[in-house]
């Protein structure tokens, strides 16, 4: 196969002096021995002996030279006689001469003139290299050798994957079938280097077919985005974990109610307990009253114990595990957490969802964090409002205008928001309240976006605000 290596050819004097070699012996045994056959015609494996060593004006030129030495010797042992059988001879030779050299000087110029196209592809900044069906790779540019630290000659003839260490991002096979079906893959990979370096690169691979439709080269294109995924990272690391001290924060607010919570189910323990006992102190022990004592005791133990549960899911630091999750049930769990406090705020709850949602694909902790601070916000927003009931609705339904979401909205009776703040309400650090940080929603924004969703907030023709949270349905399940 021709590989059109961009690599400077190192020059070896073993071809020319071969041709040289050769051309003289033709010259001498033209020359000198008597026989009536066309010599000079094997002058055409000298010029394609040429084609190794020199470009198509050097061809050209030994062609001419042996043009010259078949007239040379034919002018030292033939009287110039046009009609003779010498004269034919010479001139058959002469004929094959020029063809094969204007053949292989055609031939030497589309390689010279690929062999330039691809030396343009050392100029670019981005990693450039081929490689065949089977892996292996069969072009390599320049930067490629900075990135990687292989040159050409190590590079070329390895498999890609075994040198540069491929981690995928899905099994190989899945990603070559993509590559057959489309002509073309995009994706991120992790590569090593020469010197042990982790990279990671955004590669793009573009399939090659030949005449017949049947798959040939791949060329693959790799950007080296290390630098920019660690600062990405470094920017995940610190959101995830501002969204964990605001957690832990809005917890630190609830801790009155949220100990009520578990206070209540642990008093109705003891009283059940007590009444239990007395049950069973009596003449005639009364064991079936006893027994649904001891039936509240463990009801209620449960509880507390499920309230304690979600507390330390949301205190927990630990990192976002996506899942396919209900909302109805994160807001559930939510609602949990939070009664004691809508109380004390003398507002009233309301979910409704619809019939046989599918689930949406989500770390349920963070969203529970989403659903805590719109309601929290909502319950505060009507600390001030005595016209109207203090009614918190929240509704989870399919979405009429994105079919493949479910929408969350939390609706309040409070003031509404200030058309002027409507834009800002999601920036860090906007807050109207005095007591307010104003990260609560810029935090749900990063959260409901990480989960590919959307959040937006619009006023109740009625009075009061609604918060929209729309989050893609993880799988066709019902919930
Ligand atoms: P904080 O609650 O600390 O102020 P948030 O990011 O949760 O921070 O809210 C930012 C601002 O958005 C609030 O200060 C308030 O002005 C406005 N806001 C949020 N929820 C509501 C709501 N339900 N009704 C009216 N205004 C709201």
């Amino acid at each position: 196969m021709l590989q059109l290596s961009s690599a400077p050819v190192r020059p070896s004097l073993l071809m020319p002096s071969l041709a040289a070699v050769v051309a003289i012996a033709i010259f001498v045994t033209d020359t000198v021995t008597p026989l009536d056959i066309a010599i000079a015609v094997l002058y055409v494996a000298v010029v394609l002996l040429a084609m190794d060593f020199a470009g198509r004006k050097g061809i050209l030129f030994v062609a001419g030279g042996c043009a010259a030495l078949t007239v040379l010797s034919y002018a030292i042992t033939h009287e110039h006689d046009p009609a003779s059988g010498p004269f034919l001879r010479c001139l058959i030779s002469l004929v094959a001469i020029a063809i094969t050299g204007a053949l292989a000087a055609r031939h030497q110029g589309t390689i010279e003139s690929l062999r330039e196209h691809a030396s343009l592809l050392d100029l670019t900044h981005d990693t450039i290299f081929v490689r065949n069906q089977d892996d292996v790779i069969t072009y390599w540019n320049r930067a490629a050798t900075e990135l990687y630290g292989w040159r050409p000659e190590q590079a070329i003839g390895r498999k890609a994957a075994e040198l540069l260490n491929t981690e995928f991002p899905a099994p190989f096979d899945d990603i070559m079938s993509e590559l057959k079906r489309t002509g073309r893959w995009e994706g991120e990979l992790v590569h090593t280097a020469r010197d042990g370096r982790r990279l990671v690169v955004a590669s793009r691979w573009a399939l090659q077919r030949d005449g017949r439709g049947r798959p040939g080269a791949i060329l693959e294109t790799n950007n080296d985005i290390s630098d920019r995924r660690q600062v990405e990272d470094g920017l995940l690391r610190a959101q995830r974990e501002l969204a964990h001290v605001a957690r832990v924060a809005t917890l630190g607010e609830l801790t009155a109610s949220i100990a009520h919570e578990v206070n209540q189910p642990l008093a109705a323990v003891v009283t059940n307990g007590e009444a239990g006992l007395r049950w069973l102190g009596r003449p005639v022990p009364d064991v079936g009253q006893a027994r649904a004592s001891v039936e509240n005791m463990i009801k209620n133990g449960q509880r507390a114990s499920e309230v304690v549960r979600r507390l330390r899911a949301l205190s927990r630091k630990s990192d976002p595990s996506y899942a396919p999750v209900s909302l109805a049930d994160v807001v559930n769990d939510v609602a949990l957490l939070i009664g004691r406090e809508l109380q004390g705020h003398r507002t009233t709850l309301g979910v409704s969802a619809a019939e046989g949602l599918p689930l949406v694909q989500g770390d349920r902790v963070q969203l529970q964090q989403v659903v805590m601070n719109l309601l929290m916000n909502g319950m505060q927003a009507m600390d001030g409002v005595s016209a109207r009931p203090h009614r918190l609705v929240v509704e989870i339904a399919r979405s009429a205008e994105e079919p493949q979401s479910i929408v969350l909205t939390v609706s309040d009776a409070g003031p509404g928001i200030d058309p002027a703040s409507l834009g800002r309400l999601f920036e860090a650090f906007f807050t109207t309240r005095q007591d307010g940080m104003g990260m609560g929603l810029s935090i749900s924004r990063s959260i409901v976006e990480a989960h590919g969703g959307r959040i937006w907030a619009t006023n109740r023709p009625e009075g009061g605000a609604r918060f929209h949270v729309s989050l893609p349905i993880a799988e066709e399940r019902i919930a």
